[in-house]
């Protein structure tokens, strides 16, 4: 059977985001076209609520926090790395039971987002196990 993909909730229209809110994705609904999948969204598997501060990257990308170069923070000053690494931990790992090799996550999160150098924790994690990712 064909192993399948983690997708980001929030591109599904699960309301995951830290605003409540979701990010319905037409394109990457079509991206999946039939293909069995797994939504994930790593800050809620980090025991981060919903909804919750926005939270940005401090001093580099996902990879230099995972690293402990650089620090995720919401917007009171809070340090949420730990929650995000630990949420990025459990997605990998979810990945793994499932013989993951492909992701579809959404861009522009300090968690999902792939774009180097802005590449979010999560992301950050899957691609150094060499997940591949496509960005939406
Ligand atoms: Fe969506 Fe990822 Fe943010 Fe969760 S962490 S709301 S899945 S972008």
């Amino acid at each position: 059977t064909q192993a399948p993909c983690l997708v980001s909730a929030c591109l599904l229209g699960l309301c995951t985001r830290y605003d409540g809110r979701c990010k319905r994705n037409d394109a990457c609904l079509d991206a999946l076209a039939g293909r069995p999948y797994l939504p994930i969204c790593p800050e809620q598997l980090g025991g981060l609520p919903t909804p919750r501060p926005a939270a940005s990257i401090l001093g580099g990308n996902g990879h230099d926090v995972l690293a402990a170069r650089a620090r995720v923070l919401d917007i009171h000053g809070r340090d949420l790395s730990a929650a995000f690494i630990q949420g990025a931990r459990m997605t990998l790992a979810l990945a793994r039971m499932q013989r993951i090799e492909l992701a579809l996550l959404k861009a522009d999160s300090p968690s999902c987002g792939s774009e180097a150098p802005g590449i979010g924790v999560a992301a950050a994690l899957l691609a150094q196990a060499g997940i591949r990712i496509i960005s939406f």
